[in-house]
C-alpha cells in the first residue's frame, strides 16, 4: 500500500513547511460555545499566508520536486486559492507557475494570482475544461502538474493543520472541515483518526454541486454540474480517476453535511460580527452547519475556517444583510 498517505508524511510535511507557512491561531469562540453548549474553537486558516490553508499542500508538494522538475515549471487547475498558494510558493522558489481556472473563479482571486507573477489563464466555464488545458500544457510544454487535492504531498501538507489542532486542543472530540475535492478533509482526518478513532470528523460542503458528497452516496466518483455558489472555492469535481481523496474520505470521515446559500451568508455575517473575522463562503461552512443545527457540536469542537479570500464588495453586501 505504498500509495497511501501515512501519519508520518504529515510529520515530514510539518518539518518541511517550517518557515514557509505560518502556524495559525486556534481561538475559542464564546459566541458559538454559548449557542452550542460545548467548547467551540476556531482554527484560523483564513489568516494563513495567501489567505487560505492551500499554501500548506502547495508548498509541501513544490518543495519535494527535484531540481529538474522545478526548472520545467509547474501547472495546476484551481478555483482560485490553490492557484494563489502555488503561485506564491513558486515565486518564492523561483519556479515558473501556470494556473488554469474557469470563468467561475472570482476576479479578485485571478488578480491575486497574476500579481504573484504567475501565468493565470481563464479557460472555459468549468474546472473540467480548465483541467483539459492543463493536460495540453503538460504534453506540449513539459510543465509539471501539481493537482489541487488528489496528490499525496498535497494531502499531507493540508493535514498539518490537523496536527496543530491536536497539539493545542488534545481534548477535541469533533472537527468540522470544509469539503470540496477532499484534500483538506483527508489530511485532517488522517491526523485525527491516527490520534484517536473516537474523534468525530465531519466534512461540510454546500448544497449546490458538491461532487464528493454525491460520489460518496453513489459509491464511486461522479460528476455534478458546476453552479455559482457563495462557497466558490468548493466548486469542481473530484476527478473520474480519483486516487486518494475519495477512498480516504470514505474510510476516515464520519459524516458529510450540506449547508444552503443563506446559511453560508449567515455564517459569514456571524463570524464578522461576533469574532471580527473576514472569511469567504467556503471558509464559513463549518460555522454555517453549527448555526443551522445541521451538525451537533461535541463537548470540544474545532471548526476549521479555511479561507478569507472573498471579494470585499460582496462581503459588505452580505454583512449589511443581503444573502449575496
Ligand atoms: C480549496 C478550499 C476548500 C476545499 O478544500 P479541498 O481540499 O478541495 O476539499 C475549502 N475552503 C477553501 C477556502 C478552499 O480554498
Amino acid at each position: 500500500m505504498q500509495d497511501d498517505v501515512r501519519l508520518i508524511d504529515l510529520y515530514h510535511a510539518r518539518h518541511r513547511l517550517h518557515g514557509h507557512i505560518v502556524r495559525t491561531a486556534l481561538v475559542p469562540s464564546p459566541s458559538l460555545s454559548h449557542r452550542c453548549g460545548g467548547a467551540v474553537h476556531l482554527k484560523l486558516e483564513c489568516r494563513q499566508l495567501t489567505g487560505s490553508f492551500k499554501l500548506r499542500g502547495a508548498a509541501n508538494a513544490l518543495l519535494q520536486l527535484p531540481a529538474e522538475a522545478r526548472a520545467r515549471g509547474v501547472i495546476g487547475v484551481s478555483t482560485g486559492n490553490y492557484g494563489r498558494a502555488l503561485a506564491y510558493a513558486a515565486h518564492r522558489l523561483g519556479v515558473r507557475a501556470v494556473i488554469c481556472m474557469s470563468r467561475l473563479v472570482p476576479s479578485n482571486k485571478v488578480e491575486a494570482i497574476r500579481a504573484l507573477g504567475a501565468d493565470g489563464r481563464i479557460v472555459g466555464a468549468s474546472q473540467g475544461v480548465a483541467e483539459l488545458e492543463v493536460e495540453r500544457l503538460v504534453r506540449e510544454e513539459g510543465l509539471v502538474r501539481l493537482p489541487p487535492f488528489d496528490h499525496a504531498d498535497v494531502i499531507a501538507g493540508q493535514g498539518t493543520a490537523g496536527l496543530e489542532i491536536l497539539e493545542e486542543l488534545p481534548a477535541v472530540d469533533t472537527v468540522l472541515v470544509p469539503l470540496s475535492g477532499g484534500g483538506l478533509l483527508a489530511g485532517v482526518a488522517l491526523g485525527m483518526k491516527s490520534a484517536s478513532p473516537t474523534i468525530r470528523v465531519v466534512g461540510v460542503t454546500m448544497e449546490r454541486g458538491c461532487a464528493m458528497h454525491a460520489s460518496l452516496r453513489a459509491g464511486h466518483p461522479v460528476q455534478v454540474e458546476e453552479v455559482p455558489s457563495l462557497a466558490d472555492s468548493l466548486g469542481g469535481g473530484i476527478g473520474p480517476d480519483n486516487r486518494y481523496t475519495f477512498r480516504m474520505v470514505r474510510e476516515l470521515v464520519d459524516d458529510t453535511v450540506l449547508v444552503s446559500e443563506d446559511e453560508i451568508a449567515a455564517a459569514i455575517r456571524h463570524v464578522y460580527e461576533q469574532e471580527q473575522l473576514v472569511v469567504e463562503g467556503a471558509g464559513a461552512v463549518g460555522v454555517a452547519a453549527l448555526l443551522a443545527g445541521r451538525v451537533r457540536a461535541g463537548a470540544t469542537t474545532a471548526v476549521l475556517l479555511s479561507g478569507a479570500n472573498i471579494d470585499m464588495a460582496l462581503h459588505r453586501r452580505i454583512v449589511c444583510g443581503g444573502s449575496a
